[in-house]
C-alpha cells in the first residue's frame, strides 16, 4: 500500500508528532485538530476501514481499543474524551487507512453528527 498516507507514517515517509508507539499501533496528533487534543490511532497493518475489520485482524483490532485509555491518560485527558471511526463516504473518511480519532482537552458538543 505504498500510496497510503497513513502508511507513509507508519514508515516515516511523511512526519508526525508521534504519541504512542509500539511494534502494532501508533499513535500521532491531528495535522488539523478538531479539540484541544485530537489523536489518531492506527493499526501499522494496512486496514482500508472499519470494513475491513475481519475475524483475521480482530486481535490487532482489539489490541489497539485496548490502548486508547493508556494513549488518552498519557495525553492528560482525565476529563473523558471521545473515540471515533469514520468508515465511507456518509461518515466523511479521508483517509483509507483504519484510524481511530481520540477527542478531547474541552467540552464536547453533545452531537455527533
Ligand atoms: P478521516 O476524515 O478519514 O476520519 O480522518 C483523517 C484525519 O487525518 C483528518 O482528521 C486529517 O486532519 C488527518 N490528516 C490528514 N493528513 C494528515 C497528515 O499528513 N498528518 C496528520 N498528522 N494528520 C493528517
Ligand atoms: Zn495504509
Amino acid at each position: 500500500m505504498n500510496n497510503c498516507l497513513f502508511c507513509k507514517i507508519i514508515n516515516g515517509e511523511i512526519p508526525s508528532r508521534k504519541a504512542y508507539e509500539d511494534d502494532k499501533i501508533l499513535a500521532f496528533h491531528d495535522i488539523n485538530p478538531q479539540a484541544p487534543t485530537h489523536i489518531l490511532v492506527i493499526p501499522k497493518c494496512h486496514i482500508p476501514s472499519m470494513d475491513g475489520v475481519n475475524a483475521e485482524n480482530a486481535d490487532l483490532v482489539a489490541y489497539l481499543l485496548t490502548k486508547i485509555p493508556e494513549i488518552a491518560g498519557a495525553a492528560g485527558l482525565s476529563g473523558g474524551y471521545r473515540v471515533i471511526s469514520n468508515c465511507g463516504p456518509d461518515a466523511c473518511q479521508s483517509v483509507a487507512h483504519l484510524h481511530f480519532h481520540i477527542l478531547g482537552g474541552a467540552q464536547l458538543a453533545d452531537k455527533m453528527a
